[in-house]
């Protein structure tokens, strides 16, 4: 269960206490990540009953883990009923990547997409972004480790809950707080226009993707209806904006989908699309969610090589959490409300 615990709201009891108090507050949750005010032991007991009573930080949810146990996802029950799953990716070296949602379904209906399927509910609040992260915080402190990454690549277009999304950024950044630096947080977007050009000015140097998985409008049209409304052409014209703004390195997804848009012809077409030298390209292996089948290794290899050969920079993921359906576009809780 979120709780859904507002910032803003639960500031307000401070308001009473000494200035100092609210920054003990802010270490106890997001520093020592405590599961119970009672164990904020800087901060004094009665202090403490009144925030048990008002406003209680417990977050559960529902795990499952991967067979390497390298992922585990997270079931997340709402206040409403409405549920959402998040996924947490550990990798070598003790980085750890939270992948999260930021809307309760979603609107799009990319074809390749379960959480398509679910259609849309509702966007999610920023204290529910943040509970998502706070909650395997709390789980990965148990073995000391930390919370490297956050993306936003769970359920949900991020530019569509803009102020959400920007303000749990916001918030998981302070140094006060959970601290972690704007370098650490990707944001993923099917290519909304208007996000890409707000973000480009906010003062926050976090990443953006954007999830291309077609060379050309009328491919990508079949596995992404929004690109009636954001062609190619238009999406690349606001991402150089951001470039210029930003002088930061721009990701697009490419996800493979056997016999679909892995050719030969495919790839030099994305590699004419791919000329800014800040742009790159991350392959992804298509999961099997209904009508695709992910190409073929030896065939996601040649695409490399002709992206490479033609002076495109290109990445390739890892998949995760395929077994618990925890991979990308794999999504999918359901929405229904209890
Ligand atoms: S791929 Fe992303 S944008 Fe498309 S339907 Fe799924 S969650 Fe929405």
């Amino acid at each position: 269960m979120i709780f859904s615990m507002d910032l803003i709201q639960f500031q307000r009891l401070f308001n009473k206490e000494p200035k100092y108090r609210w920054g003990q507050a802010k270490k106890a949750i997001f520093q020592d990540l405590i599961q119970d005010w009672q164990e904020a032991a800087t901060l004094p007991l009665s202090l403490r009953e009144e925030l048990n009573r008002k406003y209680p930080i417990g977050i559960s949810a529902k795990t499952f883990v991967s067979e390497d146990k390298n992922t585990t996802k997270a079931l997340f029950a709402l206040k409403d009923g409405f549920k959402i799953e998040t996924v947490l990716m550990r990798h070598k070296k003790k980085r750890n990547t939270v992948c999260v949602s930021s809307q309760v379904g979603c609107p799009l209906n990319c074809s390749f997409c379960a959480t398509a399927k679910m259609g849309f509910k509702r966007d999610l609040e920023a204290w529910e972004i943040i509970e998502q992260v706070l909650f395997f915080a709390r789980y990965l402190k148990k073995n000391k480790e930390k919370i490297t990454n956050v993306v936003f690549m769970g359920m949900g277009e991020p530019f569509l809950n803009y102020q959400n999304v920007i303000g749990a950024i916001k918030i998981l950044n302070d140094k006060e707080g959970f601290n972690l630096g704007a370098r650490h947080f990707s944001i993923s977007t099917v290519g909304i226009v208007e996000g890409i050009r707000k973000i480009a000015k906010e003062k926050l140097q976090i990443n953006l993707a954007i999830s291309l998985h077609a060379p050309d409008d009328k491919l990508r049209l079949k596995l992404m209806p929004i690109n009636k409304k954001y062609p190619i052409k238009e999406i690349l014209n606001a991402v150089d904006g951001y470039v210029n703004n930003t002088r930061r390195r721009v990701m697009f997804e490419y996800i493979m989908i056997n016999d679909l848009n892995d050719s030969d012809t495919h790839a030099k077409s994305l590699a004419e699309l791919m000329k800014n030298p800040l742009y790159f390209v991350n392959l992804i292996s298509c999961n099997q969610t209904g009508i695709f089948k992910p190409s073929l290794s030896s065939r996601i290899r040649e695409f490399k090589e002709i992206l490479e050969k033609e002076g495109v920079i290109v990445t390739q993921r890892y998949r995760f959490g395929k077994d618990i359906k925890g991979a990308c576009g794999q999504l999918a809780a359901e929405g229904e409300k209890k």
